[in-house]
């Protein structure tokens, strides 16, 4: 349930209603928003709830006491009204402007990612994309080259002052990633390693949570809630597509997950269409008709030559694809209200 408190109360207010719920053996997370501060409270039984809520709306600093009733609460629309803006580095993800996340699917070089890296600043990314630790369903492909490739992230970030987005795969290599990251990507694989959601969470760095290939959206915003649950709120989520019946594309990327995603949630969410189509020509359009969608920016893979890449070739721009897709998206953009 959660606790809106009333215009006038106090900051000792606060105190008194935290250290009240502490004392009962309840969760809070407490969210101070522009006009309201709402008090989250978790691990109330269902049979004790009525009860609890009867005696805090007594108080008289307290407005209105809620029950949650979805399975997600600390990240629900219920419990922060206000959007909440995942700031990086310089990098605002979830205002106006959209955040694109851009860069090679694996980091096979210095050069490589180098040159990728000021590729896709100079047409308009604002935050490097790369993977060290790469997860694969074939144990034969491509594994990444880990703090080597972490390295050589960092000394993109140095050249072109662009903050890093790595994933972490393992609660084992948490630490290590942090050293060098300044936006921990969860995959799709590891969107229900319960372990590793909790050990991020628990992280000084915001996540991205890419959508489970074969999750709902309930249960994506479940497995974000466990993040939220260790105190990490900066939270992104990735709409990355999703297994379906049909095998022309790689997923099927699901367009309508974004606005649903906005309605039910505070968290940003960006479109990666290039792994939810698995082809570049396919990512263009779709990274079109996600920001029309609404969703609050994009991670795209780009490499300099896709026909040599390690991994993801096929669903990977060429840097001046990438600078003509930047340009179409700015249109749809300003359509919508948004700009890159
Ligand atoms: C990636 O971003 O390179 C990646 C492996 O993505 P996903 O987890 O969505 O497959
Ligand atoms: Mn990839």
């Amino acid at each position: 349930m959660i606790v809106i408190l009333s215009p006038r109360s106090s900051e000792s207010d606060l105190e008194e209603i935290i250290a009240n719920l502490k004392d009962r053996g309840y969760g809070v997370h407490v969210s101070k928003g522009v006009e309201k501060t709402i008090v989250g409270v978790i691990g109330a039984h269902d049979n004790d709830k009525l009860l609890v809520a009867e005696q805090l709306s007594s108080l008289d600093y307290v407005e209105r006491v809620v029950p949650i009733l979805k399975p997600f609460k600390v990240v629900s629309h219920e419990f922060h009204p206000d959007k909440t803006i995942v700031k990086v580095d310089g990098v605002d993800i979830g205002g106006q402007k959209l955040t694109v996340m851009a860069g090679p699917c694996s980091v096979e070089s210095e050069e490589q990612t180098l040159e990728v890296a000021k590729a896709v600043k100079e047409a308009g990314a604002n935050i490097l994309r790369g993977g060290a630790f790469k997860p694969s369903t074939s144990p034969y492909s491509f594994h990444g080259l880990g703090e080597d490739a972490l390295k050589m992230l960092s000394a993109a970030r140095e050249v072109t002052g662009m903050p890093i987005v790595t994933e972490v795969m393992d609660t084992r290599d948490v630490e290590l990633v942090c050293r060098y990251a300044d936006i921990l990507q969860i995959g799709t694989r590891n969107m229900t390693n319960y372990s590793l959601l909790t050990e991020v969470g628990n992280a000084a760095k915001p996540v991205m949570l890419k959508r489970g290939m074969s999750s709902t959206i309930e249960e994506w915003l479940q497995a974000a809630e466990y993040i939220a649950n260790q105190g990490n709120y900066n939270i992104i989520l990735c709409e990355r597509g999703i297994r379906t019946f049909e095998t022309y594309t790689r997923n099927t990327f699901d367009v309508s997950a974004i606005p649903t995603v906005l309605g039910l949630s505070h968290l940003p969410i960006i479109a990666d269409p290039s792994h939810g189509t698995g082809r570049a020509a396919l990512v263009p359009p779709v990274a079109k008709a996600a920001v029309a969608a609404g969703a609050d920016g994009l991670m795209i893979e780009v490499h300099p030559q896709p026909g040599k890449a390690l991994k993801d070739g096929a669903q990977s721009l060429t840097p001046d694809g990438f600078t003509e897709m930047m340009n179409e998206i700015s249109a749809v953009a300003r359509a919508v209200g948004r700009y890159i």
